[in-house]
């Protein structure tokens, strides 16, 4: 039993000793595998006034961590280390995106990067895991991610204002632009930076509205340095919203303040947006960012693994980038699964382990994906009343709204053609087959369809969890 003494004290341990310790025990209640894969990775920072702190490599390996290995770690140190001492942790990325700003000394151990940042006076909503120097170029985002490094160095000093980044579902929007204000909060801690989705700043409005704060809603946004809107194609049918905006945005724009945006769509395609809008958001730069080519699907991998110790081999990671080819956030996935399955069944990660998990990607993608999500995707973006879908009228629209809803049932669920057919009004499996063919036919016809499936298949994949 040792005793913890006070902060005035000195402590028996220091931080590496004390978490060596800790690692002994955790060491005899986990397999080899589990213990290399997640303990291994995490590094002692410092151990000071009771709190051991200790520094993981990112955000999705804490969170694995601390749902699996929660309790074990807790009664571990207290075991080891007295019944006060807590744990707190450090994310690699968040050390990496600070300063060497030392504001709070009593924190400062060892040349440890660690420090506080001063809070802003409001909430920016930037999430620190976002910074350039772990962002991957690539082909895909080439000029979206020049443009972003530029922006981030002189804010509303570029001609890339507004900043318009579009593409698909997973590809990296989020990221890139909030990399650029993580980067501008950090070089010029002067300026006001604020990100949001478009969602909540029409939920804020709203509620603003409700609670008559309208004036201040307008005025605080209006008062930002740069302001990152993600998901801007969310405005879309939201005519107040649209307006409001539009004279915040006429505001910063007059003033030179920096405007960052996203979107599923380049900004001429984003039909139900007030024009106005549309023609500002191409003032300055629209920029897309496609999906990533084969190399880079490689190097994100690579890095990521990397990022998380685990030493994966090539013929591995090939398979894996050639197998999930959609989007980036499908691969990092793969990867933490991979570890996963790895851990909990105490095995090698092999290439047979790599296939099952791919598999299971490939299902878990359809599992979030359900027949009314579906429908409703499709009957917004064609314009189609829901209810009309499941009756029997044979217009033309219609038809065709069903038509493609049943394509994207059969397409990205795991529902029976039988299932199918009794959500469009109890038709039968044969129906559902004739339409995923004229669906089929009507493609090689028709170039404009292709463009509109994509789209509603990407808005598909957006609104699924
Ligand atoms: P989007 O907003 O386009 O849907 P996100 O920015 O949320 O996509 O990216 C999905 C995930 O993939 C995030 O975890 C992000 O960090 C990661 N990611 C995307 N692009 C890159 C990149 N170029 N380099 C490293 N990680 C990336
Ligand atoms: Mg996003």
């Amino acid at each position: 039993m040792y005793q913890q003494e006070n902060h005035s004290a000195k402590t028996i341990f220091d931080a590496n000793s004390a978490w060596k310790e800790c690692l002994g025990i955790i060491k005899q209640n986990v397999t080899q595998m589990t213990y290399n894969t997640w303990f291994l990775p995490i590094k002692p920072v410092e151990f000071l006034n009771n709190v051991l702190r200790v520094q993981l490599p990112s955000q999705f390996f804490w969170e694995w961590v601390d749902e699996h290995y929660n309790t074990l770690i807790n009664k571990t140190i207290r075991d080891v280390l007295g019944p006060n001492v807590k744990l707190t942790y450090l994310i690699a990325e968040d050390v990496e995106a600070q300063e060497p700003d030392y504001t709070d000394h009593s924190k400062k151990t060892n040349g440890n990067k660690i420090s506080i940042q001063p809070k802003p006076s409001f909430e920016n909503f930037l999430n620190s895991r976002y910074t350039f120097e772990n962002f991957i170029k690539g082909e895909g985002n080439q000029l979206a991610s020049a443009a972003a490094g530029a922006i981030a160095d002189n804010p509303g000093g570029t001609s890339f204002n507004p900043f318009f980044v579009y593409g698909g579902v997973g590809l990296g929007k989020t990221h890139l632009i909030q990399a650029i204000g993580n980067k501008i909060a950090r070089n010029f801690p002067e300026k006001k930076v604020i990100y949001l989705s478009a969602d909540s700043f029409t939920v804020e409005f709203v509620e603003s509205i409700q609670s008559n704060r309208v004036n201040e809603f307008s005025s605080f946004y209006r008062s930002m340095d740069v302001l990152i809107i993600d998901d801007i194609q969310f405005l879309i049918g939201k005519e107040k919203t649209q307006d409001l905006f539009f004279h915040i945005f006429n505001t910063l724009h007059q003033s030179k303040k920096q405007i960052i945006l996203s979107s599923d769509k380049p900004p001429k395609e984003l039909k139900g947006l007030d024009e106005r809008l549309i023609s500002r958001f191409q003032w300055g730069l629209t920029a897309d960012i496609q999906p990533p080519e084969l190399e880079m699907r490689i190097a994100i991998l690579k890095r990521k693994a990397d990022d998380y110790g685990m030493s994966a081999p090539q013929d591995i990671i090939e398979y894996i980038a050639s197998n999930i080819t959609s989007n980036i956030r499908e691969l990092e996935g793969c990867l933490i699964k991979l570890l996963a399955n790895a851990s909990l069944n105490s095995k090698e990660i092999t290439l047979e382990l790599a296939k099952k998990t791919v598999r299971e990607i490939a299902t878990d993608r359809k599992v979030n994906i359900t027949i009314e999500g579906i429908t409703k995707v499709v009957c917004d973006y064609l314009g189609v009343a829901e209810n009309k879908i499941r009756d029997k009228t044979r217009k033309k629209e219609i038809v065709l709204a069903r038509q493609i809803a049943m394509y994207f049932s059969k397409e990205l669920t795991k529902s029976s053609l039988k299932t199918i057919g009794l959500h469009f009004g109890g038709r039968d499996h044969s129906t559902v087959i004739h339409a995923c063919s004229a669906i089929e036919e009507a493609k090689l016809k028709d170039k404009s369809l292709i463009e509109i499936l994509s789209n509603i298949k990407n808005q598909i994949e957006i609104n699924s969890p």
